[in-house]
Parts: C-alpha cells; sequence; structure tokens
C-alpha cells in the first residue's frame, strides 16, 4: 500500500471538546460509526490531546470555565504545529456576533444547539473530505519532491560507478571554466583510460569488465574528493576529473597518485602484451583560463595529452599547461 492510499484509506480521527458530558455523548452516538472519536473536558485538556493525537477535526464548545472555546481556537491557531487542524465551534450561542468571533478566530464552521444529527453528520463529513484532500495532497507534494530529487540524481550520475556522467561533467565543466576566467584560477582537467581494456572484457566477460570499472570509479572517487572536484565516468572506459582551483603541477601530483592508487589495488589483467594488472593512461591539461579556451578546446588538450602516455608506453601520465 502507497502512503498515498494509506492517507485514502485512514480511519480520519475527531476530538470533541466540551465540559458537559451529556454534549460528548450525543456527539460520540452521531459520529462514532465512521470516525474515531477523543474527548475532552476541559480547554486545557483539550489542546493537550490535540498535540498528542494531531486529530483530523476539532469540535469545540464554547462556553467552559477557564480556559474558553476562543481561547483554545487562538491557541490551537497560534502554533504552526497544529494550525491546520480544522475546528468547528459547537455551541448554544446563536448570535451574528457570536458565530463572527468564531470565525474571526479561524474556526471553519459554527454549528449551534441543540444538535440535529444529519446536520452535524454532513458537516463533519464535507470538512473531513476537505482535510483528507489537503492532507493527500501534501503527501502527493512530498513524493513528488522525492521522485524529482531521484530523477535530478539519476540525471547527473553513470549508473555503473555512481561518479557523475558525461552529460553533468559536461555542465560543471562549463560552468567550472566561466568560474575561472571570473576568478582568474587555474582549472585542471584529467582524462584517462584503461589500457587494453579491450583485452580485459574478451579475456575475463563483461561482468568482470563492468566490476574493474567500478573499481576503478572507487578510486577515482578516493583520489578526487576535495571540495569542487567532480570525478565523472568519461565514456565507455575511459574517466575524467574537473580540478577547479588547481594548479597543472598539482593536477599531476593527483593523477599520478590516481594512477599508483590503481597499481596497489593490483586488479590482476593477465593477457600477453599487458602488464598483469589493470593500468590507467592519463592525460592532463592545467589552463588560465580566456574566452577562447573553452570547454571542447579543453578536452581536447587533454585527449592529446592521453594519447602521448597510450604513445609512449601507456601507465602513465602526460600533462600540458597553459599561463
Ligand atoms: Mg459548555
Amino acid at each position: 500500500m502507497t502512503r498515498k492510499d494509506a492517507v485514502q484509506r485512514r480511519r480520519q480521527r475527531i476530538l470533541i471538546v466540551d465540559d458537559t458530558l451529556a454534549n460528548i455523548e450525543i456527539l460520540h452516538k452521531i459520529l462514532q460509526a465512521d470516525h474515531d472519536i477523543f474527548f475532552a473536558k476541559s480547554g486545557a485538556d483539550g489542546v493537550r490531546i490535540v498535540k498528542q493525537e494531531m486529530p483530523d477535526l476539532i469540535l469545540l464548545d464554547i462556553m467552559m470555565p477557564d480556559m474558553d472555546g476562543y481561547q483554545v481556537c487562538a491557541l490551537l491557531k497560534g502554533d504552526p504545529q497544529t494550525a491546520h487542524i480544522p475546528v468547528i465551534f459547537i455551541t448554544a450561542m446563536g448570535s451574528d456576533e457570536d458565530e463572527t468571533r468564531g470565525l474571526d478566530c479561524g474556526a471553519i464552521d459554527y454549528i449551534t444547539k441543540p444538535i440535529s444529527p444529519p446536520i452535524v453528520k454532513a458537516r463533519v463529513r464535507n470538512h473531513l473530505e476537505l482535510k483528507r484532500s489537503r492532507d493527500l495532497l501534501a503527501e502527493l507534494t512530498v513524493e513528488l519532491g522525492e521522485k524529482n530529487r531521484e530523477l535530478e540524481i539519476l540525471a547527473r550520475e553513470d549508473g555503473l560507478t555512481g561518479l557523475a556522467n558525461r552529460r553533468h561533467f559536461n555542465e560543471v565543466l562549463d560552468a567550472e571554466l566561466k568560474r575561472a576566467l571570473r576568478t582568474r584560477q587555474y582549472l585542471s582537467l584529467v582524462l584517462c583510460d584503461v589500457d587494453f581494456f579491450k583485452k580485459y572484457n574478451d579475456q575475463y566477460g563483461h561482468v568482470a569488465g563492468d566490476k574493474c570499472l567500478q573499481a576503478i570509479g572507487d578510486v577515482m572517487r578516493a583520489t578526487f574528493r576535495r571540495a569542487g572536484d567532480l570525478p565523472a565516468r568519461y565514456g565507455g572506459e575511459e574517466f575524467a576529473a574537473i580540478l577547479p582551483d588547481t594548479a597543472p603541477d598539482q593536477a599531476v601530483q593527483l593523477a599520478e597518485r590516481l594512477r599508483q592508487e590503481l597499481m596497489a589495488r593490483d586488479l590482476p589483467h593477465l593477457v600477453d602484451g599487458v602488464q598483469g594488472q589493470v593500468t590507467l593512461s592519463v592525460g592532463v591539461v592545467g589552463v588560465q583560463a580566456t574566452r577562447e579556451r573553452n570547454a571542447e578546446w579543453v578536452i581536447r588538450e587533454a585527449d592529446q595529452a592521453l594519447y602521448r602516455s597510450k604513445e609512449t608506453g601507456r601507465n602513465r601520465v602526460s600533462a600540458v599547461a597553459y599561463d
């Protein structure tokens, strides 16, 4: 059962506050078949029970010793926790002035004694239906918010590794380049590619291949974890990290740490022509942002550095810096 269904099916609860037991008994008799009933014999008790039970509707007598109905109503309406609970006054005082005063202090309705069972039933039913609609709307709003957050995460996250996906990477790179232009700070970009990954998949299968990528994702996350760093899955076996406010030499250090951390994991890759374990080739570009150095340009520079790492023997970091 969804929470929405729960709201729709829940038996609604009414609190009756009246200092005369006979009045409570009459109302109880009229309403008990369809609702759960609580009661209080004084205003102070009524306020306490409202906070404890959070009823869906309050039937409130006006003439009570100590705290009268107007005071109870004003107290409940002044408390954000209880302000939303509808209050109906039930009273023998039937003048226009009395009614106005009741409505002014926040009651939604006013029923005069002597009590007519069909009228009480009908009014209570109407107000409870409204209350249920509001509860339902509140529940739907919460659900919608949760769904939106899930979608937002899905739209930004790579399903396999939990890193940022390509789309989120692109958004952040654009934003960070603009920021770097404004703050005149360096921005560095790390691009890496798993060495001989096709051979790995051929040798160990795609399930193992996915596990290997997840392990690399973990190392990425552990390495690029400063505030503002964005490790991402760039493509199939390609990873990237955006490093805002990071000079080229610092970016190279981090990239080198990444490469060594992965080697320390010692993920076996026992295929002819491979070094025996899973390794990364890495390209780093560190730039002082200019208008011409846009995302496309920065990625191309990192890609060329990565290509040099591949060409000169793999499992290494190549870097280029632009002041
Ligand atoms: Mg009374």
